[in-house]
């Protein structure tokens, strides 16, 4: 509070806001704090500086300079309103203003729209508080107008809604319902951070049920997938609800802490079933190369939305490889780990647990007939297990000879013959046909040659 503190004592009003009141009104600690001042960005400056608090102009065309105390931002803005949204996207021009009660009406959410002061206490005038009592979103204002105004304000109460389980409350939901075609204006990156918000909540499966105009809109990839019948034994749901399913599926198999690849993987695993349809003689339909296809989907709806590259690589090996036939035994488990540790470096273990989760929760969301595949997962869990604590070769540079020896022994010059040799070596350790042991290795060079 040291930023309110020293605003208030050069003798202008200062006000916490935003998240940080609404988290801490339902006990929990918020992760930044936006303080929202009288004080014109230039005085606001001058007056922390002058109190030996370290300022950054970060955003001095909307008012905001970002301040640093203990090591934490705190983004200090001028009490001001926007004007019109001809672009959908961005206010034409803003307007500072001298009422707080001006600042708050141009929030988005009742919840997100309350100021607190240690000394004045609560300041409410949208019903926030009681909204958190009873767990509901609600815009302020008329609703239609504040989506209009602001199409990701659409997706923002949406994953306020999955973030807080709340209801969204009917003319609210009315509103941000006709006003999600709006999305596809708006820049895909803000998209993505959103999307990845309503991910990290770990009730996807919940939006795609109830909010999937809004996600459709949001990521028009998934809009094939309501209504998609499978004709398969093995579905008992269109291509949406089973999509829904295994998101819940990921979290239920990871205690609701499913890892962030995973979670990707969960939502778009299934993205090219449509694409990828056929149907055979009897009326059954198929999807070969559906997770070839997906992954490639995967990369680029991702890469669309600025989701960083790791999470991408490893969201899209996932999805790759969720129709991996895999056996519980070591070989089996080798070739898995190999796979994962092929496309992302170092992370073969990881990404193995996480596929194994991937499958169980693909499984979860069949048919009835497919329940027993998940609960036969756990013994690929335990192979997998051991074959990690046994020592791990899947990556060349687990294996206990290099490049240097293959040149020595074999007598030929560097270049790419050397890398085909070490993945000949790999395969072989792989296939168990070779120990993972340098003097066995040698042998096996010098023998070729
Ligand atoms: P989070 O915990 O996700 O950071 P937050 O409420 O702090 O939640 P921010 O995106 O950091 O959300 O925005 C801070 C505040 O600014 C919000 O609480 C809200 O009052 C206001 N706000 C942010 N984006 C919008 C928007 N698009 N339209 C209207 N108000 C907004
Ligand atoms: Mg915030």
């Amino acid at each position: 509070m040291r930023v309110v503190d020293t605003l208030e004592a050069s003798g202008y009003e200062a006000w916490v806001v935003g998240g940080w009141v609404r988290d801490a009104l339902m006990g929990c600690r918020g992760h930044d704090i936006d303080v929202t001042t009288s004080a014109p960005w230039q005085e606001t400056a001058r007056v922390l500086r002058a109190a030996g608090i370290e300022v950054h102009e970060t955003g001095a065309q909307h008012g905001t300079v970002t301040a640093v105390v203990d090591g934490l931002p705190v983004e200090t803005t001028t009490y001001r309103v926007e004007g019109a949204y001809s672009d959908r996207r961005h206010p034409d021009e803003v307007r500072f203003v001298t009422d707080v009660r001006e600042d708050l009406a141009r929030r988005d959410l009742t919840v997100n729209a309350m100021a607190y002061h240690p000394g004045r206490g609560l300041l409410d005038p949208f019903g926030g508080q009681d909204d958190i009592a009873c767990g509901v979103i609600r815009a302020v204002g008329e609703p239609a107008r504040r989506f209009e105004e602001d199409a990701l304000r659409v997706l923002r109460a949406v994953r306020f809604a999955c973030r807080l389980g709340f209801v969204i409350e009917p003319a609210t939901q009315e509103a941000l319902t006709a006003a999600a075609p709006g999305l596809a204006d708006i820049a895909s990156e803000r998209i993505g951070q959103e999307i990845d918000g309503i991910l990290a909540s770990g009730r996807m499966a919940w939006a795609l049920r109830h909010e999937f105009d809004v996600l459709a809109a949001a990521l028009p990839e998934l809009a094939p997938l309501r209504g998609f019948d499978q004709r398969s034994p093995y579905h008992a749901y269109d291509v949406l609800e089973h999509t829904a399913r295994v998101c819940a599926g990921v979290e239920a198999v990871s205690g609701g802490c499913a890892a962030r690849p995973l979670r990707w993987a969960a939502l778009l695993h299934d993205v090219a079933k449509p694409s990828a349809f056929s149907m055979d003689d009897g009326g059954r339909g198929h999807f070969f190369g559906h997770p070839e296809e997906g992954a490639r989907v995967a990369g680029r709806v991702m890469g669309r939305l600025a989701v960083e590259r790791q999470t991408v690589r490893e969201a899209q090996a996932l999805v790759r490889l969720h129709d991996l036939p895999i056996k519980a035994d070591v070989r089996s488990t080798r070739k898995m780990l190999a796979k994962l540790e092929d496309a992302c470096p170092g992370r073969g273990a990881a990404l193995a647990h996480m596929l194994i989760g991937l499958k169980r929760a693909d499984a979860l969301g069949k048919a009835p007939n497919c329940l027993a595949y998940a609960v036969d997962l756990d013994a690929h869990e335990a192979a997998l297990r051991t074959e990690l604590e046994r020592g791990k070769t899947c990556a060349v540079s687990d294996l206990k000879v290099g490049g240097a020896d293959v040149i020595r022994e074999r007598c030929i010059e560097p270049g790419p013959g050397v890398g085909l040799i070490l993945r000949s070596l790999l395969a072989a350790v792989i296939n168990d046909e070779l120990p993972n042991d340098r003097e066995a290795l040698l042998a096996e060079l010098r023998y070729d040659d």
